[in-house]
C-alpha cells in the first residue's frame, strides 16, 4: 500500500513524502524540521532521500535528516550530500522498500536536473509545473524543451508530483496564452477554489498538463499563434517554445 502526500515548506515548496507500511522516502527536502515533524507524527522511518538539482530549497535540509535517519541520499553526482549519485538511465532501487524508479536527466532549470519516474508517480522537481515549467537558470531552451518532451511521453495517468506551489499564477500566463482552452478554464477555476481552502493543487496528471499546459502544447495552432506574436520565427517546438519561456520571464 503506498501512499504520497506533499509537505508544504519554506515559502512555496513541497516535499513529497512516498510512503509504504511503515517507512517513507522524501524528495527535495529543502528544509528538515516539517519532514521531520511529518515522520514522527505519522510514526514512519526515513528510509532514502531523493534529489531533483542543487538548489538550496530542495537541499537545505538533507544534511539534518540524514544525520537522524542514516539513510542514503540520491542525486546528481555533484551535490555534496549525495551518498549514491545518479545520472540519466539509471534505475534506482530502494534496498528496504519495495519501489523502483527510471532516472531521467533533464536540464534546464539547472545542467544536472534529475527526475524519477515509477509506481505510476513522477518526481521532477522545478521542470515541469503545474501549468507551468522552471525558469532556465543553466540550460538552454533546447534542452528545456527537450526534457519536457521526455516526461510528456511518460503515460497518460501519471501523477505530477513538482515542487512548488505556482499552480495559480502559472494559470494566469497560461489563460493569456490560450484565452479559448475550456479545460484550462475549468481546471484554473478548481485549483483557485482548492487554494481558497488552503488545499494543494497538486499532484495533477500528465493528461492535465498536457491538455492545459502550454509549455508542452507545442504543437498546438492556438499556442503557435500565440508564440509568433511573442516573436516565435517559425513552428518549431524549440522556438514555440522558447518563445513561450521569454514571454513569461517578463509576464506580471
Ligand atoms: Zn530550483
Ligand atoms: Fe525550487
Amino acid at each position: 500500500m503506498l501512499s504520497i502526500l506533499p509537505v508544504p515548506i519554506l515559502q512555496d515548496n513541497y516535499v513529497w513524502l512516498l510512503r509504504q507500511g511503515e517507512r517513507a522516502l522524501v524528495v527535495d527536502p529543502g528544509d528538515a524540521a516539517p519532514v521531520a515533524a511529518r515522520l514522527a507524527e505519522l510514526g514512519l522511518t526515513l528510509s532514502a532521500i531523493l534529489l531533483t538539482h542543487h538548489h538550496g530549497d530542495h537541499t537545505g535540509g538533507v544534511a539534518e535528516l540524514a544525520a537522524i535517519w542514516g539513510c542514503p541520499v540520491y542525486g546528481p553526482a555533484g551535490i555534496p550530500m549525495v551518498t549514491q549519485s545518479l545520472a540519466d538511465g539509471d534505475s534506482l532501487q530502494l534496498a528496504d522498500m519495495d519501489l523502483r524508479f527510471e532516472v531521467l536527466a533533464v536540464p534546464g532549470h539547472t545542467l544536472d536536473h534529475l527526475a524519477y519516474y515509477g509506481q505510476g508517480v513522477l518526481f521532477c522537481g522545478d521542470t515541469l509545473f503545474a501549468c507551468g515549467c522552471g525558469r532556465l537558470f543553466e540550460g538552454t531552451a533546447a534542452q528545456m524543451q527537450h526534457s519536457l518532451a521526455r516526461l510528456l511521453a511518460l503515460p497518460a495517468e501519471t501523477l505530477v508530483c513538482c515542487t512548488h506551489e505556482y499552480t495559480l499564477s502559472n494559470q494566469r500566463f497560461a489563460l493569456a496564452v490560450e484565452p479559448g482552452n475550456s479545460e484550462l478554464l475549468w481546471r484554473s477555476r478548481t485549483d483557485a477554489a482548492r487554494r481558497e481552502r488552503g488545499e494543494p493543487t497538486l499532484p495533477s496528471t500528465l493528461a492535465l498538463e498536457r491538455a492545459t499546459n502550454p509549455f508542452l502544447r507545442w504543437a498546438e495552432p492556438a499556442v503557435r499563434a500565440a508564440a509568433r506574436g511573442q516573436g516565435a520565427a517559425n513552428d518549431e517546438p524549440v522556438e514555440v517554445f522558447a518563445a513561450l519561456r521569454r514571454w513569461k520571464d517578463g509576464f506580471r
